[in-house]
């Protein structure tokens, strides 16, 4: 498939509703064989300060102009246009992000499913009005922040767009996106769809570029009303203070160390698939990745052999192979993984997946790796490693588990294996995180089901309904009439 199949070239940025050809490019590179896909455009300061313009006109023009039900309209038609280019997109996906082929177009199906929750959505949000003191009439409305910046990972371009440009877009905002620069395919290709479905120029702004250049002058630009931000802590912080430089609001979607919580009574047949497949999908490159399997000891040595059987069948391989493992999406992050296994000591490893032969030794593979061990703070079983690698964890008991599981600085998803309906419901309460799943883990993605993190995985929530609330602002009016 050529690359530029929707009909643009990607070395460009997209702002004001037309392609600009940028002054400098990068190379893009395919991480499953090494080999340079294509240049994107590096983005400046002053590209991003054109697209900042641009949103801020779009505002208060043709787009800030439509009501509710119009930016519906043109969501919907959106999702339409996604709908019927889910294969090219997911080809693209693919051999941008590494991702096997039947994962890519899971991800540009929900990216359809976002435009058709928020086109729905648009219209359903309203102000109201509050009873006051004799001779007032008293009512909200409620606003957009006006222009919004979104700073997405590479991890799942499609998604994250899909949910923070989404429920943005239906609030009225006009956007700024600044896709990674290890992956942008979509992105780019997600613009050029928004522009045919009749998105007016300028409310959807995409500059590629480099973190620390686009992406620093995004995040501190003074245009910009309200930051969403995915991606690493360490970054997050940056975007953080840069948007307090400007006193405004900002989404954390961060990372994770979710566990998944396996009580003596599970159903192991049905957790299985979720307790191995929450762990490598995207090779663990995921944010929910449930990388800690906390097991009652009594099931300790079933659960154990159960998943090492899952993994001693995972094959990885090129994306477009479509196995059940792709490479990570850089030699970068390849060395990052590695040097984490390289401190495994202490755990056992209980099983490997197997690298295909089909697999170009210039590509980014590693096997996946199931350890276990006891000791909870082990920094396998503490720190992020964004690859495909799990710990099983064992527990004595109910509170030992909770323990475990609210034992790291993050907090992002968990879930709860078990038949007993009151466990369930006191360890929903107890878990320290932004999900929790029962006899589940992820249910399908829930385009509908709020979704963010506490503690170090970030603060705010996209997804569903709730992400309007972040994407909108309150103005209070109060008439005094007598
Ligand atoms: P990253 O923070 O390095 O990059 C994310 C984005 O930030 C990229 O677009 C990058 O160009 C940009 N960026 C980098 N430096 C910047 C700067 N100084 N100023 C502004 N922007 C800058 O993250 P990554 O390694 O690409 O992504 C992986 C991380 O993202 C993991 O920690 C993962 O858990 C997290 N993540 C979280 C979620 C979630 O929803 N909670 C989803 C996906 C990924």
């Amino acid at each position: 498939m050529p690359l530029d199949t929707f009909g643009f070239a990607p070395a460009q940025s997209f702002i004001n509703g037309a392609w600009t050809t940028a002054a400098d490019a990068l190379d893009l590179i395919n991480p499953s064989d090494g080999s340079t896909l294509t240049q994107i455009a590096r983005g400046s300061a002053d590209d991003i300060d054109q697209a900042v313009n641009a949103a801020e006109t779009a505002r208060d023009g043709e787009w800030g102009r439509m009501t509710a039900a119009e930016r519906g309209r043109v969501l919907a038609r959106i999702g339409q246009l996604v709908l019927e280019r889910v294969d090219d997109l997911a080809r693209l996906e693919a051999l941008d992000v590494g991702k096997p082929l039947t994962q890519a177009r899971n991800d540009a199906i929900a990216l359809a499913r976002y435009m058709e929750f928020y086109a729905g959505a648009a219209d359903k949000l309203h102000g109201q009005t509050i009873p006051y003191l004799e001779g007032y009439t008293v009512y909200s409305l409620r606003e957009p922040h006006g222009v919004t910046g979104h700073i997405v990972p590479w991890n799942y371009p499609m998604q994250i767009i899909g949910r923070s440009v989404g429920a943005a877009l239906a609030m009225g905002n006009a956007c700024v996106l600044k896709p990674a620069e290890e992956a942008c395919l979509t992105a780019l290709a997600f613009t050029q769809l928004a522009h045919e479905a009749g998105l007016p120029a300028g409310a959807l702004n995409t500059v590629p570029g480099l973190g620390a250049e686009a992406g620093a002058a995004l995040a501190s630009h003074s245009g910009v009303r309200h930051m969403s931000f995915t991606g690493s802590v360490g970054v997050g912080k940056l975007v953080q203070t840069a948007a307090a430089e400007n006193i405004v609001p900002v989404t954390l979607e961060l990372g994770g160390k979710s566990p998944q919580l396996v009580f003596e009574d599970a159903n192991l047949e049905d957790a299985l698939p979720f307790l191995v497949n929450a762990g490598i999908q995207n090779a663990g490159q995921t944010c929910s990745a449930s990388s800690r399997i906390l097991v009652h000891k009594s099931r300790l040595a079933e659960v154990a052999e159960a998943m090492a059987g899952k993994y001693n069948q995972l094959r990885v391989g090129p994306a477009l192979d479509d196995m059940d493992v792709g490479p990570l999406i850089s030699a970068r992050q390849k060395q990052i993984v590695d040097g984490y296994l390289a401190k495994s000591e202490g755990l056992e490893t209980l099983a490997t997946g197997q690298i295909s032969d089909a697999a170009p030794a210039t590509g980014a593979y590693v096997a996946p790796v199931l350890l276990s061990g006891d000791d909870p703070t082990h920094v396998l079983a503490q720190r992020e490693i964004f690859g495909p690698v799990q710990v099983i964890l064992p527990f004595e008991d109910e509170d030992h588990a909770l323990r475990i599981a609210n034992g790291t600085d993050y907090g992002l998803v968990a879930s709860v294996w078990t038949r007993d309906g009151a466990r369930q419901m006191r360890l929903a309460k107890k878990l320290r995180s932004g999900q929790v799943f029962i006899n589940n883990y992820g249910a399908g993605g829930g385009v509908e089901l709020p979704f963010g993190g506490i503690g170090l995985s970030g603060h705010g929530r996209e997804k569903g309904f709730e992400a309007l609330y972040g994407f909108s602002t309150l103005k209070t009016v109060a008439a005094r009439h007598g």
